[in-house]
This record gives C-alpha cells, structure tokens and sequence, in this order.
C-alpha cells in the first residue's frame, strides 16, 4: 500500500483549518481547499494565531511557525488540492448534498488509493459517498473542537470501509498525536456526541425547571465530574464507584431523568429570539463582541490556553 505523504484538506472554516494545521504541524504536505480566497486567508491568520499559542504554552518552537505554514498550500481548486493527495479530509457544511457533489467531483480527481476520509457529525458516508468508484477508501474521522488541541478522532467504518483503510487512517492519525477509536456501526451521532447529548437534554431539562441558574449548572459540572473524566472514564468511574452502588444509583435515578424526544423550550426560545451564544454576543450567557470579532473570541483563546495545560499533563506524550 501506499505510503501517506500528502495530504488535502476540503474546507477551511472551524474544522478545516484546525486540521490542516495537525498535519503541517507532523511534517505532511498539506494543501487546504475552500471555495474563496478570503476564508483561506482568514484560515492561514488562525493557523499562525494557535500556533503562537502553543508557542506561549512552551509546547512549540517559535522558528517551526513559518516553516509549518509555508507546508499549507491555499487553493480555491478542488482539483489542485486532491490530486496526488494520499489522505483527504472532508470539512465542509454539514449539508448531505453538497457533501455527495464534493465527492463526485472529488473522484474524478484522486488516485485509486486515496483515502476519503469526512469529519460529517451526523451523515452518513455511506449515503453522501454513495455515487465513488472505490467506496472501500470511504471512512469517517470525526475529531472535535478545538482540533489542533483535542486528542480523539473518532473512527467510524461506513457500510463498505475496509479494515485495510481503517488502519492506514489510524497509523496517520497516531503519527500526528492523535488518539483514534473505533466506532464499528456508522449509528446517530457515534459516541461523543452521542453521550455529549444525553448530558444536554439533562441540563436544560434542570435548567427549565428552575432547579439551578446557568452558572451553577456550569459550576457543578466543571468541578465534579467534568474535572475527574479527564482522568477517568465514565466506565471506570463506574468500577471504582463499585457496580453495586452504580445499580441502586441508576434504579432509583433512572425514572427523573428527562426523557423529551424534541428540544427543551429553554433552547428553542434562546434560537427564536436570536440569542445563539458566543457569535451573536448573548446566549445563556453574555460575551464581549469587539468590533471586527466574533462575540467569545477572548474567551476562546482562555480555554485554549487551560486545554493546553490539560493537555501536556493529560497526554505527556504528545507534541
Ligand atoms: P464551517 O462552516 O466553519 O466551515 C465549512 C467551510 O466549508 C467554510 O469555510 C465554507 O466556505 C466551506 N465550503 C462551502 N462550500 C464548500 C464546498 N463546495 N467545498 C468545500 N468547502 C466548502 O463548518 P465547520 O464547523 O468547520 O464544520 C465542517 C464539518 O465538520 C461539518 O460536517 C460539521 O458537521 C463537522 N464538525 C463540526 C464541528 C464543530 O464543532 N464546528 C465538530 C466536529 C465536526
């Protein structure tokens, strides 16, 4: 098989750039696509911005910024971007469409060992790569938000991945630091979001009621349980816990636990009034937005800072 030497990355927005930013930053030749030369430009002012925060951080040199962002090609042509590319990865609007044309097109581009791999939330690959001659090239790597910094990618096998392109996505995958698992179904939402998800409909179900403000909802879970699962997992926090109590626990709790199939009133009446969060300035909180910024920018780059502190306790090993 062949060896992975270059890699595309299709779209530049949140995703895209981050993870173009992973590959240049382990030595690949990367070229990142996006349909106008602004986005990729603002793409290439990000890269050099969180590369300067890992320089802050004391985990990357200062004279390795220029060389990794002169390894980025920016181009508006899909072609350009994929030919001769080994591993390319879909970042593009969660949108089943446009996703199928991006790959039809991609096709007719790629060589016959290229691996497609899509960082798709919720579609399926085996749907939106339906019409692609080599369907076995086909697998999500789903990683997650901030990608230069969060460790896992998820792996998940489409109807007609092979073995054969699962390894070679997790062989590159760990040679750039990252940790990938395995998802063996292509199911709703795999697992992060999945378990994320269960925990949101629970908080603004408490939240709804009126049982906590949104601070102490937040304040609760940061430093309790959020804190620990860095450490431990949900599974083995069950273990040390002892199983025993984990049953009384999940008998008795189980039936308060909210069970609503459609989005609580407290987020569907924080979109209609247009309170979105961080980008519009106000969401269950408020966020400074300074002119030319996005509303949360400042707070963006804090957490980056303390995930990167996480992050060289949590995972030594990785650059
Ligand atoms: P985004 O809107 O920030 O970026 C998408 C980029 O794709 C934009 O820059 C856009 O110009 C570009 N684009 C538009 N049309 C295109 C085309 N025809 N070909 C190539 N690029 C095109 O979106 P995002 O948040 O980076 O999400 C990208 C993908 O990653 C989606 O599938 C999303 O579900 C997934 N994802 C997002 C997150 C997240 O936290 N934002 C996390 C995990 C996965």
């Amino acid at each position: 098989m062949r060896e992975i030497n270059k890699v595309a990355v299709v779209g530049a927005g949140i995703m895209g750039h981050g993870i173009a930013q992973n590959f240049a930053r382990h030595g690949y030749d990367t070229s990142l696509y996006d349909v106008d030369e602004d986005i990729l430009q603002r793409a290439h002012e990000s890269i050099r911005s969180n590369l300067e925060t890992f320089v802050q951080a004391g985990m990357e040199k200062s004279d390795r910024v220029d060389p990794i962002l002169a390894r980025i090609t920016l181009t508006t042509s899909l072609r350009e971007a994929v030919d001769g590319a080994d591993y390319i990865t879909e970042a593009a609007p969660e949108d089943f469409d446009l996703k199928a044309k991006i790959y039809r097109e991609m096709d007719g581009y790629v060589h016959g060992e290229a691996i497609l791999a899509s960082n798709t939330s919720m579609l399926s690959i085996s749907g939106f790569g339906g019409d692609v001659e080599k369907k076995g090239n086909l697998i999500v790597a789903h990683w997650f938000n901030p990608p230069h910094i969060v460790p896992v990618v998820e792996l998940v096998m489409g109807a007609h991945t092979t073995e054969d392109t699962y390894r070679r996505t997790h062989r590159l995958l760990a040679s750039i630091g990252k940790t990938p698992v395995k998802v063996r179904k292509e199911i709703p939402g795999f697992l992060v979001n999945r378990i994320q998800t269960a925990m949101f409909r629970e908080v603004l179900s408490l939240l709804e009621q009126g049982v906590a403000s949104p601070e102490d909802l937040d304040s609760a879970v940061k430093g309790s349980f959020g804190l620990r699962l860095g450490v431990i997992g949900v599974l083995e926090t069950m273990d040390l816990a002892g199983l025993d109590l984990m049953y009384k626990g999940t008998k008795y709790l189980y039936p308060f636990i909210d069970r609503s199939l459609e989005p609580q009133k407290a987020l569907v009446e924080k979109v209609e009034n247009g309170q979105l969060g961080a980008k519009t300035g106000r969401g269950f909180f408020d966020y400074d937005t300074e002119a030319g910024s996005a509303g949360g920018d400042s707070k963006i780059k804090s957490r980056d800072k303390k995930l990167l502190e996480m992050l060289r306790l949590l995972y030594p090993s990785r650059k």
